[in-house]
This record gives C-alpha cells, sequence and structure tokens, in this order.
C-alpha cells in the first residue's frame, strides 16, 4: 500500500515536471514581450532557465506548476530587480546630514544644471577662448576659490585624501613631515596619516604626546631635512581634559622662522561662518589662511555642499610645484565635476541666500519646529501603515553634521520613532529591512529598541508618503537579503 502511494506520487511528479513550458514556449508568451523590449532576449531567455530550474525544485517539493504566464512573470521580476541600480535615490532619514556611506553632499539645482550641461556638450575644459591656444583645467575655479578664501592660488584634485596625497609628496618627498602626535587621525577606510605619509614618500616625524604638543616640540623637530609642518583637524574625535594643542597661528610662524611650510588640512573645511546658520563655528578656509598656513587643503563633499574633490589653496609658488609633480595628472578632476564644482562656488558669493539654495546648508540651518512640525503632519498617516505591531510617535532627536565636521555637535531635530509593541528585536530588524526594499528605500537608525526616522533630510513629505504603500508586502516577505 505504502509503496503503491510512492509510485504514484513520483508518476504525478514526471508528469507536472513534463507539463513544464519549454524556454522557447515562454519565449513566444504574451506575458514575455515586455520584459524582452525592455531587457533584450538574451536576458529574459537567461531569467527563465534561472526561473525554470527554480520552479523543478519547488514541484519536487510538493508545489503546484506554474501557468507561463506566471513563470514570465517571475522571470520579468528577476530582470527588474537586477535591474534596480545600487545607486537609485533612497530617503536619507539616518539624522547624519552629510553621511559618507550615503554620498554625502546632495547638489544644488545649479550644480545638477552645470555638470549635466558638461556632460551633454563640448566644454572649453583646457582651452583657452580668448587666445584659442591650450588653457588650464583649474584656470576656471582657480579665481573663484582664491575669491572666496582669500588664498593666493589654488588647484583642484579628485577628493581631499588625494590633496594630502599630492601636497605630501610635493613638499616632502625624502624629506621630514613633522606632525604632532595628537592628529595623527585614521578618517576611515585605509586613510590613516602614517600610511598616506609613506606613500608619499615622506618620513613622519612625531611631535609631542597623544594630549599635549607644546610650541617648542615643533620648533626642535624642525632642521634642514624637513619638508613640512603638518596640523590636521581633528575631524572626527575631540582630545579633552589635560591637553594642549599649537594653535594654527602660533605654528605659522614657528614655520615661517624656519623657513619650511605650514599645511593645514581642515577636512570638512568651510567658506561660510556656520555660526550665522545658528550652528557651532567650524574653522573656515578663510581663517585658516588668514592665520598663515602656506597651504590648506579641504574636501569639496563635505560642508561645502558640492561634489566629491579636493582643494589645495594656499601660496602660489608652493601651488606651481604641487601641479608640476607628475601624480597631479593622475588625481585630477573630469569636466562633470569642475562644471558643479564652478556652480556650488558661485553660490557663496551670495551668503543670504545660501541656505535656500544649497541643499547641505539648507538641511542643516533647518529648525527643529518646522522639522517637528512635518512629523505631526505624518503621523497620522503612518499609524495605520505600521499597525498593529509598532506604535508610531512623533519624537525630538538629535542630528549630526557627518563626514567628521564638528564630531560631537548634534543638531537638534525631530522626528519618528517606530517601536515594535512587543519589545522585539527580531520584529525591527524585519521592519529595518523591509524599509530598505522599498522602490525608494528607507534608511533610519536603530536607537534604543525603536527604529528612529530623523526628518532633516526630508522635504517631500507626500513622496515619502506614496512611497510606503509598498511597505506591507515588503513586510511579509522574510527578512533575508541574500537576494539583494
Ligand atoms: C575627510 C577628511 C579627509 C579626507 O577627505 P576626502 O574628501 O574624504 O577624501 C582628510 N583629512 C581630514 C582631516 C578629513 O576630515
Amino acid at each position: 500500500m505504502e509503496q503503491r502511494n510512492t509510485d504514484c506520487d513520483r508518476d504525478n511528479l514526471q508528469t507536472a515536471l513534463r507539463r513544464l513550458p519549454a524556454v522557447d514556449q515562454v519565449l513566444q508568451s504574451e506575458r514575455a514581450l515586455s520584459p524582452i523590449e525592455r531587457f533584450g532576449r538574451p536576458a529574459m531567455t537567461g531569467a527563465l532557465r534561472d526561473t525554470l530550474a527554480a520552479v523543478r525544485e519547488e514541484i519536487k517539493a510538493g508545489t503546484a506548476p506554474p501557468s507561463a504566464d506566471a513563470i514570465a512573470e517571475r522571470a520579468a521580476a528577476l530582470l527588474e530587480t537586477a535591474d534596480r541600480s545600487r545607486l537609485s535615490p533612497l530617503f536619507n532619514l539616518t539624522g547624519t546630514v552629510l553621511h559618507t556611506n550615503l554620498g554625502r553632499a546632495v547638489l544644488a539645482e545649479a550644480a545638477i544644471e552645470a555638470a549635466t550641461m558638461a556632460m551633454r556638450e563640448a566644454v572649453a575644459l583646457e582651452f583657452d577662448l580668448e587666445t584659442g591656444k591650450r588653457g588650464e583645467r583649474d584656470e576656471h575655479l582657480r579665481t573663484l576659490i582664491c575669491e572666496l578664501t582669500g588664498a593666493e592660488d589654488a588647484t583642484i584634485v579628485n577628493n581631499n585624501a588625494a590633496a594630502v596625497l599630492l601636497v605630501l609628496n610635493s613638499l616632502a618627498a625624502g624629506r621630514d613631515a613633522v606632525v604632532s602626535r595628537g592628529e595623527l587621525i585614521e578618517i576611515g577606510g585605509a586613510f590613516r596619516m602614517p600610511d598616506i605619509m609613506t606613500r608619499a614618500d615622506a618620513r613622519l616625524v612625531e611631535v609631542g604626546t597623544t594630549n599635549r604638543t607644546h610650541p617648542r616640540d615643533y620648533a626642535d623637530a624642525i632642521h634642514d631635512e624637513t619638508g613640512l609642518v603638518l596640523k590636521v583637524h581633528t575631524s572626527n574625535y575631540r582630545i579633552e581634559g589635560f591637553t594642549r594643542e599649537v594653535p594654527a597661528a602660533e605654528l605659522a610662524a614657528i614655520a615661517m622662522e624656519k623657513g619650511v611650510p605650514l599645511v593645514n588640512d581642515l577636512g570638512s573645511g568651510t567658506l561660510a561662518d556656520l555660526a550665522a546658520f545658528g550652528l557651532a563655528h567650524e574653522p573656515t578656509v578663510r581663517e585658516a589662511v588668514a592665520e598663515g598656513a602656506d597651504i590648506v587643503t579641504f574636501s569639496g563633499d563635505k560642508l561645502l555642499g558640492g561634489p566629491q574633490a579636493g582643494f589645495i589653496v594656499g601660496r602660489r609658488d608652493l601651488i606651481a610645484r604641487i601641479n608640476s609633480n607628475p601624480m597631479k595628472r593622475a588625481l585630477r578632476v573630469d569636466k562633470i565635476r569642475l562644471a558643479a564644482l564652478e556652480a556650488t562656488l558661485k553660490l557663496y558669493r551670495d551668503p543670504d541666500r545660501l541656505s535656500e539654495r544649497l541643499p547641505t546648508m539648507r538641511f542643516l540651518s533647518r529648525r527643529k519646529s518646522e522639522i517637528r512640525a512635518l512629523a505631526e503632519r505624518l503621523a497620522p498617516a503612518l499609524v495605520p501603515v505600521f499597525a498593529p505591531d509598532f506604535d508610531v510617535n512623533v519624537i525630538d532627536c538629535q542630528s549630526q553634521i557627518g563626514s567628521g565636521a564638528l564630531p560631537l555637535a548634534t543638531i537638534a531635530s525631530a522626528g519618528l520613532s517606530i517601536s515594535p509593541k512587543d519589545d522585539s528585536g527580531t520584529r525591527l530588524a524585519g521592519l529595518s529591512a523591509a524599509l530598505r526594499r522599498l522602490p525608494m528605500p528607507v534608511i533610519g537608525r536603530v536607537e534604543r529598541g525603536a527604529l528612529i526616522l530623523d526628518l532633516r533630510c526630508l522635504e517631500d513629505g507626500a513622496r515619502f508618503l506614496a512611497n510606503l504603500s509598498g511597505l506591507r508586502a515588503e513586510m511579509g516577505r522574510p527578512t533575508d537579503d541574500a537576494d539583494r
């Protein structure tokens, strides 16, 4: 009896498998037309093979065989998922405005237009329209940067890490670079100052101790073999307590007396006085130049709010040496980013309208009352979206600038707290994963058993709500992220 049943099952199984349509058959079906049109026949063929292989396994496990249309549908869904760009837009509700993992600054409309134009058309990148001769790539921006920073000259490279590398190699290859022990930073990833020194062929000379460095420590370390003195803005930490650092102005005097250049790596470096936007003061590039640094380096996509880039500004003779280093060619910036940078920098000519036109400044200067009002407007619509398993509450929270600007400073903000009713961490992880799978992924932060959505960077509430309509379906799916 038992035996016969199993035989019977096996026959049914064989019949079900035989009845499955062949790849070619599904390719001819009505449902396959639009994915073929969109992704091409070879891609659809591959997706169908994968789908049929999966379906065969499911049938063996006891599932009923699907129709040809259902198979085409599944293959199309596979192609859709694979087609989704890693760089498609998302909602940054982490509360970190300049989030390095989420692409740092969101660009100003003027910058987007300029970059788009430069992509579409030929431009006078290294061509002097007046003389008709070859021109300088950075020329367009030089005047503007000098105007905004008070520096004598400027040059631009791929990012600030490249700026530091190029400066060290140009001014201190085979020579000493003197830096305080308290400033030997690691920015994240593999960017550690001692390693960069080695790669730049500069000899690191550490002075002082972790917590205290005195003027005489620098003075004693500088001699004939010294290429430069480096000051690094400790952008992602603070040393507090019994500390002493030599201010840039004092250090500039020491370096000048000894006849070696002082390089100040500001990291974020801002062109605007953040205090005017209700934030804590962060050293501006103009101040760093005025304090007597011979070279100042800073990023394009941190507080400046532009595309990724590294600025090197300062003394004309030093910039000339930096520009003549063959490494500069390997670190240069393309026309698209130069166009976006120029448009971004131009916005700084009118500080009064900066917070209106530059998203980074708009987000950073947004008042808590405005953000809280948005949270209160959205909350009632969100309660049914997250019911019955989660509570939705409007909360006060703290945003951060991010990307190593004012590491300890937080900005009063507001948002939504989504907390599981049963206090379950698993449920919370499932929710976070479902939000990441939405057409526009929503990225928040988990804090004390709740998912916090800081609304500082959310401007389009309606778009946010519309995007959440798919959440229920996503929550039903397994939290396994393997298919992404
Ligand atoms: C961020 C930072 C860098 C690196 O700049 P990128 O633009 O990320 O390459 C270097 N130095 C300091 C002090 C920084 O804060």
